[in-house]
Protein backbone atom coordinates (compact mmCIF):
# COMPACT_ATOMS: atom_id res chain seq x y z
CA UNK A 1 0.00 0.00 0.00
CA UNK A 2 1.75 3.35 -0.86
CA UNK A 3 1.84 6.44 1.74
CA UNK A 4 -1.14 8.77 2.10
CA UNK A 5 0.15 11.88 0.86
CA UNK A 6 -1.13 15.11 3.03
CA UNK A 7 -1.06 17.53 -0.37
CA UNK A 8 -0.87 16.01 -3.92
CA UNK A 9 -0.85 18.60 -6.76
CA UNK A 10 -1.52 17.57 -10.14
CA UNK A 11 0.33 20.41 -12.51
CA UNK A 12 3.28 22.57 -12.38
CA UNK A 13 2.41 25.74 -13.88
CA UNK A 14 2.16 29.10 -12.15
CA UNK A 15 -0.81 28.21 -10.12
CA UNK A 16 0.57 24.37 -9.02
CA UNK A 17 3.71 25.75 -7.83
CA UNK A 18 2.36 28.47 -6.03
CA UNK A 19 0.11 25.89 -4.16
CA UNK A 20 3.41 23.93 -4.16
CA UNK A 21 5.48 27.21 -2.08
CA UNK A 22 2.53 27.55 0.39
CA UNK A 23 1.55 24.15 1.08
CA UNK A 24 5.50 23.09 1.52
CA UNK A 25 6.08 26.28 4.00
CA UNK A 26 2.80 24.85 5.92
CA UNK A 27 4.81 21.98 6.26
CA UNK A 28 2.15 19.61 4.61
CA UNK A 29 4.93 18.05 2.35
CA UNK A 30 3.51 18.57 -1.07
CA UNK A 31 3.76 16.47 -3.61
CA UNK A 32 3.53 17.99 -7.66
CA UNK A 33 3.23 15.81 -10.55
CA UNK A 34 4.77 18.12 -12.96
CA UNK A 35 3.74 16.72 -16.20
CA UNK A 36 5.78 15.17 -18.73
CA UNK A 37 7.63 17.20 -21.50
CA UNK A 38 6.16 17.72 -24.87
CA UNK A 39 5.63 20.90 -27.29
CA UNK A 40 2.59 21.82 -26.33
CA UNK A 41 1.31 23.77 -23.24
CA UNK A 42 0.53 20.85 -21.47
CA UNK A 43 3.53 20.16 -20.51
CA UNK A 44 5.93 21.10 -16.93
CA UNK A 45 5.51 24.80 -16.53
CA UNK A 46 2.18 25.41 -18.83
CA UNK A 47 1.97 27.61 -20.94
CA UNK A 48 4.72 30.33 -20.26
CA UNK A 49 7.31 27.75 -21.02
CA UNK A 50 6.08 28.60 -24.72
CA UNK A 51 6.54 32.27 -23.94
CA UNK A 52 9.80 34.23 -24.85
CA UNK A 53 9.77 37.67 -22.67
CA UNK A 54 7.41 38.47 -19.97
CA UNK A 55 7.38 41.77 -18.92
CA UNK A 56 4.31 41.70 -16.62
CA UNK A 57 5.10 39.89 -14.00
CA UNK A 58 5.26 41.82 -10.80
CA UNK A 59 8.71 41.90 -9.39
CA UNK A 60 10.55 41.80 -12.54
CA UNK A 61 10.88 45.34 -13.23
CA UNK A 62 13.53 44.47 -16.25
CA UNK A 63 10.89 41.67 -17.69
CA UNK A 64 12.03 37.75 -17.59
CA UNK A 65 11.98 34.75 -19.73
CA UNK A 66 9.04 32.35 -19.27
CA UNK A 67 10.96 29.13 -18.87
CA UNK A 68 13.30 31.26 -16.36
CA UNK A 69 10.23 32.42 -14.32
CA UNK A 70 9.38 28.65 -13.96
CA UNK A 71 12.10 27.56 -13.51
CA UNK A 72 12.60 29.98 -10.42
CA UNK A 73 8.45 29.32 -9.18
CA UNK A 74 9.90 25.39 -9.53
CA UNK A 75 13.40 25.84 -7.28
CA UNK A 76 11.61 28.21 -4.50
CA UNK A 77 8.89 25.31 -4.24
CA UNK A 78 11.37 22.95 -3.61
CA UNK A 79 13.45 24.52 -1.17
CA UNK A 80 10.28 24.86 0.87
CA UNK A 81 10.13 20.97 0.81
CA UNK A 82 8.01 19.94 -1.84
CA UNK A 83 8.35 17.16 -4.10
CA UNK A 84 8.10 17.54 -7.42
CA UNK A 85 8.07 14.12 -9.76
CA UNK A 86 8.31 14.67 -13.29
CA UNK A 87 5.38 12.59 -13.84
CA UNK A 88 1.81 12.86 -15.15
CA UNK A 89 -1.17 11.50 -14.00
CA UNK A 90 -3.07 9.24 -16.00
CA UNK A 91 -6.01 8.49 -13.92
CA UNK A 92 -7.66 9.93 -10.19
CA UNK A 93 -10.57 8.56 -8.54
CA UNK A 94 -12.12 11.04 -6.07
CA UNK A 95 -14.77 8.97 -5.02
CA UNK A 96 -13.18 8.03 -1.84
CA UNK A 97 -10.64 9.04 1.01
CA UNK A 98 -8.07 9.22 0.25
CA UNK A 99 -8.03 10.20 -2.92
CA UNK A 100 -6.17 7.87 -5.51
CA UNK A 101 -3.76 9.33 -8.49
CA UNK A 102 -2.52 7.00 -11.12
CA UNK A 103 0.76 7.47 -12.79
CA UNK A 104 1.52 5.45 -15.93
CA UNK A 105 -0.84 2.16 -16.81
CA UNK A 106 -4.42 3.67 -15.75
CA UNK A 107 -5.68 0.26 -15.42
CA UNK A 108 -3.30 -1.01 -12.68
CA UNK A 109 -5.00 -2.48 -9.71
CA UNK A 110 -2.77 -0.43 -7.50
CA UNK A 111 -3.14 3.44 -7.63
CA UNK A 112 0.59 5.07 -7.59
CA UNK A 113 -0.32 7.83 -5.12
CA UNK A 114 -3.47 8.18 -2.18
CA UNK A 115 -3.62 11.43 -1.38
CA UNK A 116 -5.69 13.15 2.06
CA UNK A 117 -6.44 16.44 -0.28
CA UNK A 118 -5.85 17.21 -4.13
CA UNK A 119 -5.30 20.35 -5.73
CA UNK A 120 -5.95 20.06 -9.71
CA UNK A 121 -4.17 22.77 -11.54
CA UNK A 122 -3.73 21.19 -15.11
CA UNK A 123 -4.21 24.41 -17.23
CA UNK A 124 -5.68 25.25 -19.85
CA UNK A 125 -4.26 25.53 -23.59
CA UNK A 126 -4.61 27.91 -26.82
CA UNK A 127 -6.62 25.82 -29.74
CA UNK A 128 -3.70 26.36 -32.63
CA UNK A 129 -4.41 26.35 -36.26
CA UNK A 130 -1.83 22.93 -36.54
CA UNK A 131 0.10 24.62 -39.36
CA UNK A 132 3.66 23.93 -39.82
CA UNK A 133 6.00 26.29 -37.86
CA UNK A 134 3.36 27.41 -35.48
CA UNK A 135 4.23 25.54 -32.43
CA UNK A 136 8.11 26.41 -33.17
CA UNK A 137 7.58 30.18 -34.19
CA UNK A 138 5.50 30.56 -30.75
CA UNK A 139 7.40 33.45 -29.10
CA UNK A 140 8.98 34.78 -32.49
CA UNK A 141 5.95 36.28 -33.72
CA UNK A 142 3.25 33.47 -33.67
CA UNK A 143 1.56 34.34 -30.08
CA UNK A 144 -1.66 33.27 -28.13
CA UNK A 145 -2.06 36.13 -25.86
CA UNK A 146 -2.37 40.03 -26.96
CA UNK A 147 -1.90 41.17 -23.23
CA UNK A 148 1.61 39.22 -23.07
CA UNK A 149 2.91 40.50 -26.43
CA UNK A 150 1.22 43.11 -27.92
CA UNK A 151 3.95 45.37 -26.51
CA UNK A 152 6.53 43.76 -28.57
CA UNK A 153 4.76 44.68 -31.90
CA UNK A 154 4.87 48.56 -31.87
CA UNK A 155 4.51 49.84 -35.06
CA UNK A 156 4.22 46.31 -37.17
CA UNK A 157 2.10 44.95 -38.89
CA UNK A 158 0.49 42.12 -38.19
CA UNK A 159 -2.81 39.42 -38.04
CA UNK A 160 -5.13 38.03 -36.03
CA UNK A 161 -7.05 34.82 -36.16
CA UNK A 162 -10.91 33.92 -35.06
CA UNK A 163 -13.83 35.44 -35.19
CA UNK A 164 -15.17 35.12 -31.50
CA UNK A 165 -14.92 37.64 -28.50
CA UNK A 166 -11.17 36.55 -27.87
CA UNK A 167 -10.08 37.13 -31.61
CA UNK A 168 -12.41 40.75 -32.01
CA UNK A 169 -10.74 41.71 -28.39
CA UNK A 170 -7.39 41.03 -29.23
CA UNK A 171 -7.60 42.74 -32.85
CA UNK A 172 -8.75 46.12 -30.96
CA UNK A 173 -5.74 45.58 -28.22
CA UNK A 174 -3.51 45.73 -30.22
CA UNK A 175 -4.55 48.30 -32.31
CA UNK A 176 -2.79 50.21 -29.36
CA UNK A 177 0.55 49.06 -30.56
CA UNK A 178 0.23 47.78 -34.35
CA UNK A 179 0.16 50.34 -37.13
CA UNK A 180 -2.09 47.74 -38.62
CA UNK A 181 -4.18 44.60 -37.47
CA UNK A 182 -5.57 41.89 -40.35
CA UNK A 183 -8.22 40.18 -38.91
CA UNK A 184 -8.50 36.63 -40.28
CA UNK A 185 -12.16 34.60 -40.00
CA UNK A 186 -13.13 31.43 -42.04
CA UNK A 187 -16.32 32.94 -42.51
CA UNK A 188 -18.54 35.87 -43.52
CA UNK A 189 -19.82 36.73 -39.99
CA UNK A 190 -18.35 37.40 -36.68
CA UNK A 191 -19.21 34.67 -33.79
CA UNK A 192 -18.44 37.78 -31.51
CA UNK A 193 -21.18 39.85 -29.85
CA UNK A 194 -22.48 42.78 -31.62
CA UNK A 195 -21.00 45.40 -29.67
CA UNK A 196 -17.70 44.05 -29.69
CA UNK A 197 -18.06 43.67 -33.38
CA UNK A 198 -19.03 47.29 -34.29
CA UNK A 199 -15.83 48.21 -32.04
CA UNK A 200 -13.48 45.95 -34.31
CA UNK A 201 -15.35 47.13 -37.81
CA UNK A 202 -15.34 50.84 -36.91
CA UNK A 203 -11.44 50.89 -35.92
CA UNK A 204 -9.37 52.30 -38.69
CA UNK A 205 -6.60 50.14 -38.11
CA UNK A 206 -8.73 46.86 -38.79
CA UNK A 207 -8.65 45.21 -42.03
CA UNK A 208 -11.04 42.36 -42.52
CA UNK A 209 -10.05 39.28 -44.76
CA UNK A 210 -13.77 37.31 -44.47
CA UNK A 211 -13.73 33.63 -45.93
CA UNK A 212 -10.32 33.11 -45.28
CA UNK A 213 -7.84 30.82 -43.33
CA UNK A 214 -4.20 31.05 -42.81
CA UNK A 215 -2.53 28.27 -44.47
CA UNK A 216 0.93 28.92 -44.04
CA UNK A 217 3.41 31.09 -42.35
CA UNK A 218 6.44 32.11 -43.80
CA UNK A 219 9.52 32.92 -41.63
CA UNK A 220 12.40 30.57 -40.19
CA UNK A 221 13.69 32.39 -36.77
CA UNK A 222 10.70 34.63 -36.86
CA UNK A 223 7.13 35.35 -38.49
CA UNK A 224 7.74 37.42 -41.66
CA UNK A 225 4.29 36.27 -43.35
CA UNK A 226 1.58 34.50 -44.09
CA UNK A 227 -0.39 33.07 -46.99
CA UNK A 228 -4.46 33.08 -46.76
CA UNK A 229 -6.21 30.58 -48.72
CA UNK A 230 -10.34 32.09 -49.42
CA UNK A 231 -12.34 29.12 -48.17
CA UNK A 232 -14.78 29.82 -51.20
CA UNK A 233 -12.73 29.60 -53.99
CA UNK A 234 -9.33 28.61 -52.86
CA UNK A 235 -7.07 31.05 -54.26
CA UNK A 236 -4.08 32.36 -52.39
CA UNK A 237 -2.44 35.83 -50.89
CA UNK A 238 0.37 36.94 -49.00
CA UNK A 239 0.18 39.01 -46.03
CA UNK A 240 3.51 40.50 -44.86
CA UNK A 241 2.78 40.41 -41.53
CA UNK A 242 5.57 40.16 -38.32
CA UNK A 243 2.68 38.80 -36.00
CA UNK A 244 0.26 36.35 -35.73
CA UNK A 245 -1.93 35.85 -33.07
CA UNK A 246 -3.93 32.65 -32.74
CA UNK A 247 -7.28 33.41 -31.03
CA UNK A 248 -9.51 30.86 -31.99
CA UNK A 249 -10.24 29.80 -28.47
CA UNK A 250 -8.91 27.93 -25.30
CA UNK A 251 -9.63 24.18 -23.80
CA UNK A 252 -9.13 23.26 -19.68
CA UNK A 253 -7.07 20.18 -19.29
CA UNK A 254 -9.89 18.30 -17.56
CA UNK A 255 -9.80 15.21 -19.44
CA UNK A 256 -8.72 13.44 -15.66
CA UNK A 257 -11.37 15.03 -13.68
CA UNK A 258 -14.53 15.01 -16.16
CA UNK A 259 -17.11 12.76 -15.06
CA UNK A 260 -16.03 13.21 -11.70
CA UNK A 261 -15.78 16.98 -10.98
CA UNK A 262 -18.27 19.13 -12.00
CA UNK A 263 -17.23 21.32 -15.09
CA UNK A 264 -18.99 24.34 -16.44
CA UNK A 265 -20.53 24.79 -20.17
CA UNK A 266 -17.31 25.17 -21.06
CA UNK A 267 -16.03 22.57 -19.77
CA UNK A 268 -13.68 24.74 -16.95
CA UNK A 269 -13.66 23.39 -13.58
CA UNK A 270 -16.22 24.83 -11.42
CA UNK A 271 -14.98 25.88 -7.86
CA UNK A 272 -16.04 28.85 -5.30
CA UNK A 273 -18.41 26.19 -2.82
CA UNK A 274 -18.82 26.82 0.71
CA UNK A 275 -16.81 30.71 0.35
CA UNK A 276 -14.51 28.38 -0.89
CA UNK A 277 -12.58 30.15 -3.74
CA UNK A 278 -10.41 27.06 -4.79
CA UNK A 279 -13.12 24.32 -3.39
CA UNK A 280 -14.88 21.92 -6.15
CA UNK A 281 -17.83 19.80 -5.58
CA UNK A 282 -15.68 17.28 -3.97
CA UNK A 283 -14.59 17.64 -0.22
CA UNK A 284 -10.96 17.78 -0.09
CA UNK A 285 -10.31 18.75 -3.92
CA UNK A 286 -9.72 22.09 -4.89
CA UNK A 287 -8.59 23.73 -8.37
CA UNK A 288 -6.61 26.56 -9.37
CA UNK A 289 -5.26 28.39 -12.11
CA UNK A 290 -6.28 28.38 -15.36
CA UNK A 291 -8.64 25.06 -15.49
CA UNK A 292 -11.08 26.82 -13.87
CA UNK A 293 -10.70 30.55 -14.89
CA UNK A 294 -11.75 31.47 -18.30
CA UNK A 295 -12.06 34.94 -17.46
CA UNK A 296 -8.49 36.41 -16.72
CA UNK A 297 -5.79 33.52 -17.84
CA UNK A 298 -2.80 35.43 -16.58
CA UNK A 299 0.31 34.07 -14.95
CA UNK A 300 -0.36 36.45 -11.95
CA UNK A 301 -3.85 35.69 -11.72
CA UNK A 302 -3.18 31.91 -11.57
CA UNK A 303 -0.37 32.05 -9.07
CA UNK A 304 -2.62 34.27 -7.16
CA UNK A 305 -5.29 30.93 -7.18
CA UNK A 306 -2.69 28.47 -5.81
CA UNK A 307 -2.13 30.41 -3.32
CA UNK A 308 -6.07 30.56 -1.98
CA UNK A 309 -6.03 26.81 -3.13
CA UNK A 310 -2.95 26.38 -0.64
CA UNK A 311 -5.00 28.02 1.81
CA UNK A 312 -8.13 26.19 1.49
CA UNK A 313 -6.42 22.96 1.46
CA UNK A 314 -4.33 23.82 4.44
CA UNK A 315 -7.73 24.71 6.68
CA UNK A 316 -9.32 21.77 4.77
CA UNK A 317 -7.18 19.55 6.25
CA UNK A 318 -6.47 21.06 9.42
CA UNK A 319 -10.86 20.84 10.42
CA UNK A 320 -11.06 16.99 8.88
CA UNK A 321 -7.89 15.65 8.92
CA UNK A 322 -5.33 16.60 11.50
CA UNK A 323 -7.83 17.47 14.21
P1 LIG B 1 -15.14 31.11 -29.52
O1 LIG B 1 -16.30 31.96 -29.17
O2 LIG B 1 -15.25 29.64 -29.53
O3 LIG B 1 -14.66 31.61 -30.97
C1 LIG B 1 -13.64 30.93 -31.65
C2 LIG B 1 -13.50 31.57 -33.02
O4 LIG B 1 -12.40 30.98 -33.68
C3 LIG B 1 -14.73 31.37 -33.90
O5 LIG B 1 -14.97 32.53 -34.65
C4 LIG B 1 -14.32 30.21 -34.80
O6 LIG B 1 -14.86 30.28 -36.09
C5 LIG B 1 -12.82 30.42 -34.91
N1 LIG B 1 -12.13 29.14 -35.10
C6 LIG B 1 -12.22 28.01 -34.35
N2 LIG B 1 -11.39 27.06 -34.81
C7 LIG B 1 -10.77 27.61 -35.88
C8 LIG B 1 -9.78 27.12 -36.78
N3 LIG B 1 -9.26 25.90 -36.67
N4 LIG B 1 -9.36 27.95 -37.76
C9 LIG B 1 -9.86 29.21 -37.89
N5 LIG B 1 -10.79 29.73 -37.05
C10 LIG B 1 -11.23 28.93 -36.06
O7 LIG B 1 -13.86 31.41 -28.56
P2 LIG B 1 -13.43 32.78 -27.84
O8 LIG B 1 -13.51 33.92 -28.77
O9 LIG B 1 -12.12 32.47 -27.19
O10 LIG B 1 -14.54 32.96 -26.72
C11 LIG B 1 -14.77 31.93 -25.74
C12 LIG B 1 -15.85 32.40 -24.77
O11 LIG B 1 -15.35 33.48 -23.98
C13 LIG B 1 -17.10 32.93 -25.47
O12 LIG B 1 -18.22 32.59 -24.71
C14 LIG B 1 -16.89 34.42 -25.49
O13 LIG B 1 -18.09 35.16 -25.56
C15 LIG B 1 -16.16 34.64 -24.16
N6 LIG B 1 -15.32 35.84 -24.23
C16 LIG B 1 -15.88 37.03 -23.83
C17 LIG B 1 -15.13 38.19 -23.90
C18 LIG B 1 -15.74 39.47 -23.45
O14 LIG B 1 -16.94 39.53 -23.31
N7 LIG B 1 -14.96 40.50 -23.23
C19 LIG B 1 -13.81 38.17 -24.37
C20 LIG B 1 -13.28 36.95 -24.79
C21 LIG B 1 -14.05 35.79 -24.71
P3 LIG B 1 -16.43 30.07 -36.36
O15 LIG B 1 -17.09 31.33 -35.91
O16 LIG B 1 -16.49 29.84 -37.83
O17 LIG B 1 -16.81 28.87 -35.55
Amino acid sequence: MTDIRNVLIIGSGPAGLTAAIYTARANLDPLVLEGEPSNTSDQPGGQLMLTTEVENFPGFPEGVMGPDLMQRFREQAVRFGAEVRLEKASRIDVSQRPFRVWVGDPAAEEPTYRANSLIISTGARSLMLGIDKELELIGHGVSTCATCDGFFFRGHEIAVVGGGDSAVEEATFLTRFADKVHMIHRRDELRASKIMQDRALSNPKIEMHWNSKVVEIHGDTKVSGVVLEDTVDGGRSELAVTGLFVAIGHRPNTDLVAGQLDLDENGYLLTGRDGMASATNVDGVFACGDVQDHTYRQAITAAGSGCAAALDAERWLEANVHS
